[in-house]
């Protein structure tokens, strides 16, 4: 008899997003009329960048002749994405990396959790409370255990060093859910710790590309010896709308103490079959002169909302966190009450939706996740709402 993995089943519910949009269908069923504003997607609203579109007319008519039809591509992506990678997203920050130490993926949610498969079943992991879930579910499907590092308000969401030794640790800054980030002496801290204690640093840079201030990092690898002790997950997702398109890169360097990068093409080729020549002919297309403009102007559209609702909420005597170098808003629920009171008066008084902060983990309780991915109008006249209903 086939038997199940019963690490299966020590998985919690994922009832978080299911959850608010049961409230939200019930809600709109008794009120078919009210407009609900959703600040709580994790997705984008604005469309690719004129030069991605290009490209992927430019690839799809090179599919269509035999003589630049492309089939199975090479396992780690095709060299022109990898160079472009190199050459703009480190060398052009005075880091050292080489193609052969990029794996071009379908995006980082896959790597973030499928990285871990390289380690043994005993490896110790740590993740940051609140955290991006996928980290917990991959290690918890492995059957690992999982120290969890709370981030509160308390200690300015800067994860505390674990107490006991641990041989992983998740980062992801600029961070989900509470769009903070940590300063390159911040980061220091746990490349010191991790090369220290022989651990591996698994960091998820997926929104580094909203990052204004000057000493916020934008790769670990900024860190001296920092690719002694850590992998880094790249996603074009949100740094240029491909939640669709699905593309994004890993960096395993060769230089690491546990050495992996053989063994994740290793891995990648088994079980992976490449990343869509037409994706990875739209990434490319991000960095040429004409891209590069267009993703940051959308990216400061998105920012603009950001700043919208952190000077807006802040008036209405809201405490907010984030927001500045992220597309996430961390936002204190008002008078003690919990996430998920504060989800129902939100969608009840104002009609719009955020994101209980408990579905986070458990120090996420007492705050919401507000994101920035909206229109201007829409985020606009949510604020509005909220304003008038307070
Ligand atoms: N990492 C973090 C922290 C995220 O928030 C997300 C998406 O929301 C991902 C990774 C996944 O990104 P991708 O769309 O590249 O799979």
């Amino acid at each position: 008899m086939a038997l199940i993995n019963e690490n299966f089943l020590k998985l919690s519910e994922s009832y978080l997003f299911t959850e608010i949009a049961r409230k939200v269908n019930a809600y709109k069923e008794e009120h078919p009329k009210a407009d609900i504003i959703s600040l709580g997607i994790g997705d984008v609203t604005q469309p690719l960048a004129p030069a991605v579109i290009e490209a992927l007319y430019k690839a799809t008519d090179e599919m269509a002749v035999a003589a630049t039809f492309r089939g199975y591509g090479p396992e780690r992506g095709y060299d022109f994405l990898r160079e472009a990678i190199v050459e703009n997203d480190f060398r052009a920050r005075d880091i050292d990396i080489e193609a052969d130490e990029v794996f071009v993926s379908d995006g980082a949610k896959s790597d973030t959790g499928n990285f871990q498969e390289l380690l043994s079943a005993n490896c110790v992991v740590s993740v940051t409370d609140p955290v991006y879930p996928v980290y917990i579910d991959a290690n918890t499907m492995a059957g690992r255990e999982i120290v969890k590092l709370p981030c509160t308000a308390e200690n300015g969401f800067v994860p505390e060093l674990p107490r006991k030794h641990v041989d992983v640790i998740y980062l992801c800054y600029p961070n989900n859910p509470t769009g903070t980030t940590l300063t390159k002496e911040q980061l220091k801290v746990w490349v010191d710790y991790a090369i220290c204690e022989n651990a591996l640093i698994f960091y998820d840079a997926a929104y580094e590309a909203y990052i204004q201030s000057e000493d916020v990092p934008h790769s670990i690898y900024e860190i001296p010896d920092a690719k002694q002790c850590a992998v880094e997950f790249h996603s074009y997702s949100k740094t240029a709308g491909f939640t669709g398109i699905r593309c994004g890169y890993t960096v395993v360097p060769k230089a690491l103490k546990v050495p992996l990068n053989k063994l994740w093409n290793r891995r990648q080729s088994t079980k992976f079959n490449g990343t869509s020549y037409l994706a990875q002919r739209a990434a490319e297309a991000i960095y040429t002169p004409e891209g590069k403009t267009q993703i940051k102007a959308t990216i400061a559209y998105y920012m603009e909302n950001a700043r919208m609702m952190r000077d807006a909420l802040t008036g209405m005597g809201f405490k907010v966190y984030g927001g500045i170098d992220a597309p996430y808003l961390w936002t204190q629920t008002p008078g003690n009450m919990t996430s998920w009171e504060f989800f129902d008066w939100m969608l009840h008084s104002a009609h719009v939706v955020c994101t209980p902060g408990v579905g986070f983990g458990a120090q996420g309780e007492g705050f919401v996740r507000l994101t920035a991915f909206g229109t201007h109008e829409n985020t606009e006249k949510a604020l509005r709402r909220i304003e008038s209903k307070l």
